[in-house]
Parts: structure tokens; C-alpha cells; sequence
């Protein structure tokens, strides 16, 4: 046997101590693994469309001049979103991913003496980002079980954790994996609240499914809070997942900052003309929208007829609760060629969160989780 190699030792401790993200399983691994042939994947929040046409279309173009660096300022897509989302393009970072720029948010503003404050059950990423860099994270609880809104944000347990050594706060909203949503009003309120030196990120990975009127007043908010960064994400609703390419909105003098630590080159040049494209698509993200309301239609009834409690969501995803069983349902699931995710690593042991699919993949689902409940 190899002995251990010493860089083992060598990792600065933040590193030391921290857990890699486990993705959801894909379906070549499931492949490789149980042999199907149909497998539905249901476990990362994907578009279940697929890409636009027109998509496909701009990248196939675009594809002859990949030996070429890609644009570093990403000028046309910065000038679509600038358009779309009437902001100036000097407030907008380009991210490989938004995980990239919630990345670029802790190498700017933290340190290892430096507080962030995020919500129990909040998208893991935030707790990565804040390890890395050594901060420390500050975990606020979450909403009651029996709340309006059971594992979500609240916001008083997060105001209550500031203190002089805070300097960023991450909201998800709505968040992932509970799809829980926080009222404008109530958010604006805590936002206003938070004290201006500290950084708030919004994490709208999630907005296009929701009211448009919504997404464009959290725009707003940038003019009247300085401290705020809001990200957003090709990933969901415009269908680029595999592509990697996010952003985030703030004002110039953060995105200066964000820009500092951004890798020259970080969103490839496929990315680029891709997300444009689906930027101007609209028709495909209403058709996505529609779909996507179609299908938690569809996945809550079935959880009903089931009489399985689910947590109400407004993203493209469920959880929904299947007891203590949650880990041989989701094994089972697998076998009947269905990969969701389970939500250990969450902290809610009992809950399933199942990506919205289309109406077929959300039905083969169904059948096979009424198949697997019955295997005691
Ligand atoms: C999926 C997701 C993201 C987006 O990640 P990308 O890096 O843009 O693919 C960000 N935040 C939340 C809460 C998410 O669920």
C-alpha cells in the first residue's frame, strides 16, 4: 500500500476541516452501475428541456473559433443582461457558474477573523465558500416545521448573529433545498437593517420562476443599498447547467472589486454566445415557466394522493418527507431507474428533494415512489 502522501499535512486547516460538495448522481453513474437503460434524472435542479434551439444554434457557430481566447470582459453578454435588466454593464461580474462569483464574494471580503451568517438548510455552497478562506461561519436556525414556511430563512435568528466581526451575509431566495420564499417587504426590511459594512448576497438562482415583477424590484434595491450583491444563474430556468456561467448585479465599485479576483478568462466562449442566445429566447423561458408550474402541480397531487407532507416551493424542485425510510427510498428509486436527491448531507435526513422534470419524468417518478413506499 502507498503510504500517505505529506501534503496531507500541509493543507492549511481551513482546507483540512472541509468536506467537498457531493453532487447529485449522474446518470452515466447510474448507468455504469445498475446497467438501465432509462434513467430520469431528477436531482439537480436541470432544465428538463434541454437547451433552446437557438442555443444550440450560437454555440454550433461559435464553435469554429474555440482555439481562440474567449472575450475576458464578456462585452455582448454584459450588453444583453445590461439591456434586459436596465442596469449599467459596469455593475454586472460574470461567473464560470454563480458559484464562481459566490466564490469571488469570500476571497474579497473575508479572512480567517471574519464572520458569515447563513440560515440552517441553506444551499451548502455558502458554508464551502466561507471554510475555504478560513472565515467563520455563523449558522442562524431555520423557520419551525409548522411555520408558513417550514426550514426556511429567518431573518430575525439571522439579524440576531451580526456583530462587529460579520461581514457577509447569504440569503437564497427562494432558497435551495427547501423552496422556501421570503416576501419582498419582509426582506427589504432586513435588508435595510443590516448595517451598511456588511456585504448582503441574494442568491436569485431561482427567479425566473417566479413572479417576473419580483426580480425586477430586487434590482432596484442596488440603487439604495450599496452592500447589496444579487446573483443570478444560466443553470436553472435558461437550461446551461453543463456550460457554467453565472453573474452577479451590485453596484460599480463591488463589481470593481469582484473583478479583482475574477480568473481573466473564467467564462469559455461557448458560455458566452450560449447564454446570450438564451438570454433573447424568451418564448423558450416561459415555455420552461409553464412547464415548471404544470409540474409542481402535478408532483403535489401526487404527493397528496400518496399523503406525503412536502415543503410548498416556488423553485423547480420539492421536498418532499418519506420518514426515516428516506435513504433506502432514495436507493430504491435508483433501481427503478429514478435518481432524486437525498438530504443527509442537509440535515434533513427524512426529506427527498426531487427536481421538476417533464410531465412524463415527473409521472415515472410518481409511479416509482408509489412503487418503492410499498417495499417495507
Ligand atoms: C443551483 C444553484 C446555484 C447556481 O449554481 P451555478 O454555479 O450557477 O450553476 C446557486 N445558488 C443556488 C441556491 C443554487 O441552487
Amino acid at each position: 500500500m502507498r503510504e500517505k502522501n505529506m501534503l496531507c499535512d500541509l493543507a492549511v486547516d481551513a482546507i483540512a476541516g472541509l468536506r467537498s460538495y457531493q453532487p447529485g448522481k449522474s446518470i452515466d453513474e447510474l448507468q455504469r452501475e445498475l446497467g438501465l437503460d432509462e434513467i430520469v434524472k431528477l436531482a439537480s435542479n436541470e432544465n428538463p428541456l434541454g437547451p433552446s434551439e437557438d442555443v444550440k444554434e450560437a454555440i454550433a457557430k461559435a464553435t469554429a473559433e474555440i482555439s481562440l481566447y474567449p472575450d475576458g470582459n464578456g462585452y455582448y453578454l454584459k450588453q444583453a443582461l445590461a439591456d434586459k435588466l436596465a442596469v449599467s454593464t459596469d455593475m454586472i461580474t460574470l461567473g464560470n457558474g454563480s458559484n464562481d462569483v459566490l466564490d469571488m464574494v469570500g476571497r474579497v471580503f473575508l479572512e480567517p477573523e471574519r464572520e458569515v451568517i447563513y440560515s440552517e438548510y441553506a444551499f451548502v455552497v455558502y458554508a464551502i465558500t466561507t471554510q475555504a478562506v478560513g472565515a467563520k461561519g455563523r449558522v442562524a436556525s431555520a423557520l419551525s416545521i409548522n411555520s408558513e414556511q417550514p426550514y426556511g430563512h429567518d431573518l430575525a435568528a439571522m439579524k440576531a448573529l451580526i456583530n462587529g466581526q460579520t461581514s457577509v451575509i447569504f440569503i437564497a431566495n427562494p432558497n435551495n433545498p427547501t423552496g422556501t420564499y421570503l416576501e419582498l417587504d419582509i426582506l427589504e426590511s432586513f435588508i435595510k437593517s443590516v448595517p451598511s459594512d456588511v456585504v448582503v448576497v441574494l442568491d436569485e438562482a431561482y427567479c425566473e420562476y417566479g413572479d417576473k415583477g419580483e426580480s425586477k424590484k430586487t434590482i432596484q434595491w442596488l440603487n439604495k443599498y450599496p452592500n447589496l450583491i444579487i446573483t443570478r444563474t444560466f443553470s436553472k430556468a435558461y437550461g446551461l447547467a453543463g456550460l457554467r456561467v453565472g453573474y452577479s448585479i451590485s453596484q460599480p465599485e463591488v463589481a470593481d472589486l469582484l473583478n479583482r479576483v475574477r480568473q481573466p478568462f473564467n467564462v469559455n466562449s461557448l458560455a458566452l454566445v450560449a447564454a446570450k442566445a438564451a438570454l433573447d429566447d424568451e418564448a423558450y423561458l416561459e415555455e420552461t415557466r409553464v412547464l415548471n408550474q404544470q409540474g409542481l402541480k402535478q408532483l403535489v397531487a401526487g404527493f397528496t394522493a400518496l399523503e406525503l407532507n412536502y415543503i410548498s416551493s416556488v423553485g423547480n424542485f420539492i421536498c418532499v418527507e418519506v420518514g426515516e425510510a428516506a435513504s433506502r427510498v432514495f436507493n430504491d428509486l435508483l433501481k427503478e431507474g429514478v435518481i432524486v436527491r437525498a438530504l443527509e448531507p442537509y440535515k434533513m435526513p427524512s426529506y427527498l428533494r426531487v427536481s421538476v422534470g417533464t410531465l412524463k419524468q415527473n409521472e415515472k417518478f410518481l409511479n416509482a415512489l408509489a412503487k418503492v413506499l410499498k417495499n417495507v
